[in-house]
């Protein structure tokens, strides 16, 4: 074999087995801003990703698809270069592709059952999504399916995060007449109050919420279902109600100092920036302080998006303080390695005691203790064990919390028909999300407890077959 044609062969097998990069501000640059860091891939990269696709005969990808896209049937649209039905297969499943692209944990997922990535490089399913999510946005018009004809019946939708997002995109299609209520001022959910801009811009998650109320949702913002009006009376005006209102009370760490000037939730400080815009104060009326030494305690996607805004905003040093090694960080790879080019700095095995201020009640310095691993808990990582005597000090003038987040409270209080778990989580049936109230279904974080975007879908999606059976009374209660 000649020279060239052995390059050649050199650059197919490349060409299969690693995945087409995908370009992104590089970390020097974004470090000091809140554009996305990612640019998606361009049409030309798209097709050449899409052709590494094996359109295997049994595609386990979508096994790994907690909402069963189809998968090969998308990718093999873009390969061919047919968009439109692209972003249509996917649709079929997903009504947010534009954020699942961009957000899911797919190598956890559907990325993980790829054939190819036995051998090289899974094909990268989240990014040719977000490519046909982001060429369908391009369009001048975008495509709106035909609903079924009315049925007549009314929907109320608690909470607009992925899983009411996907019960409303569901039911609506099937002709229901569907209300979506939202206590903040904007719907969305943790896409819009707490992953960043960096992230996931809400132009983005605006065009989704968009999109739902262009086929016919009605959304009202700033109503707090048990406050303004409770559930019970909800059901005198709907037919079936779903409740989707998320895990979005912050655990603190229950050390001495906690309430110090400085300290922040990551629920605040991450709701301060995106849902407030506090990052372009004054432009917005909602101020952030900049702090130039700053920790976020906690190894989640949530602590990365704190350490990383922190970055943003200024910090000189920003921290990451997580008590146990980097291989058990519950965070995506992808957003830690984000996070380590931008600059932040790790403490591993190390766990905060307590918070010691100055005379006038603001944060000045972390007291730690070294951590070593021990066995495996019921998460399946080690447990963190405190070495004894290994007390020491890190100064600092703020201090986010990021170590998780129970069941939004107020439905569970304000309704005692509706069971709950120990704690607090909504408990609802597996296979049809329906909760222990008559005409009430329940899925996503409120159920589960902080999980991820794709499994409140999934939540969601489950909950919408079983409302959709039940009003058309082809289901008893
Ligand atoms: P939510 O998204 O929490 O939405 C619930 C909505 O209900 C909220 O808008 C809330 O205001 C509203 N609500 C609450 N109570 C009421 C009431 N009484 N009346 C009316 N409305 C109410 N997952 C991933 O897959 N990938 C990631 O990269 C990722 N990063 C994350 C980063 C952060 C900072 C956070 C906090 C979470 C992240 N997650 C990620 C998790 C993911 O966002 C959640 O699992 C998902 O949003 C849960 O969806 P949900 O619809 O159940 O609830």
């Amino acid at each position: 074999m000649n020279q060239e044609n052995q390059d050649q062969k050199k650059a197919k097998k490349k060409l299969v087995l690693e995945r087409t990069d995908m370009p992104k501000q590089s970390p020097h640059i974004r470090r000091r801003n809140f554009k996305e860091v990612a640019f998606g891939y361009t049409r030309e990269l798209a097709v050449q990703e899409a052709q590494r696709c094996l359109q295997c005969k049994k595609p386990f990808c979508v096994d790994g698809c907690p909402v069963e896209i189809n998968i090969p049937g998308f990718i093999r649209c873009i390969a061919n270069e047919e968009f439109t039905g692209a972003i249509r297969v996917l649709k079929e499943k997903n009504c947010l592709p534009a954020v699942c692209g961009r957000v899911c944990p797919q190598e956890e997922q559907c990325e993980a059952r790829c054939i190819v990535g036995k051998k090289g490089e899974p094909v990268a399913i989240g990014r040719l999504e977000r490519f046909a999510a982001e060429w369908e946005a391009s369009r001048e018009k975008v495509e709106l399916p035909e609903l079924d004809p009315s049925t007549g019946k009314k929907v109320a939708i608690v909470g607009s995060g992925p899983a009411g997002i996907t019960v409303a995109g569901d039911l609506v299609l099937q002709g229901h007449d569907v209300t979506m209520y939202e206590a903040l001022h904007e719907a969305g959910g943790v896409l819009t109050y707490g992953i960043p801009e960096f992230r996931l811009p809400k132009r983005v998650v605006r065009r989704e919420v968009e999109y739902l109320c262009k086929l016919g949702i009605k959304l009202t913002t700033n109503f707090v279902v048990g406050k303004t009006r409770s559930l019970q009376r909800l059901l005198d005006e709907y037919d079936a109600v779903f409740v989707g209102t998320g895990a979005g009370l912050p655990w603190f760490m229950n050390v001495p100092g906690e309430s110090l000037n400085g300290v922040y939730s990551a629920n605040e400080y991450l709701t301060r920036m995106n849902l407030m815009g506090g990052f372009r104060y004054p432009k917005s009326a909602t101020p952030i302080k900049k702090h130039m030494n700053v920790a976020t305690v906690g190894g989640g996607n949530v602590a990365m998006d704190c350490a990383r805004t922190a970055a943003r905003l200024g910090a000189e040093n920003s921290y990451i303080v997580y008590r146990r090694s980097r291989k058990e960080l519950p965070a995506r790879l992808e957003e830690v390695e984000n996070a380590e080019e931008e600059g932040v700095i790790f403490h591993f095995l190390t766990l905060p005691v307590k918070l010691i201020g100055d005379e006038n009640g603001w944060l000045k310095e972390l007291e730690c203790l070294k951590m070593e691993l021990g066995e495996p808990d019921k998460s399946g990582r080690r447990r963190p064990i405190p070495v004894e005597g290994s007390e020491f000090r890190l100064p600092m003038d703020a201090c986010t919390v990021a170590i998780g987040n129970s069941p939004n409270p107020i439905i569970p209080d304000t309704t005692p028909e509706l069971e709950t778990e120990r704690w607090g989580n909504i408990k609802a049936d597996e296979a049809t999300g329906k909760t222990s109230m008559e005409r009430v279904w329940a899925g996503g974080d409120i159920v589960s407890g902080a999980a991820t975007v794709i499994l409140a879908m999934g939540a969601g999606r489950v909950a919408a077959r079983s409302m959709h059976k039940y009003l058309m009374g082809e289901e008893a209660w």
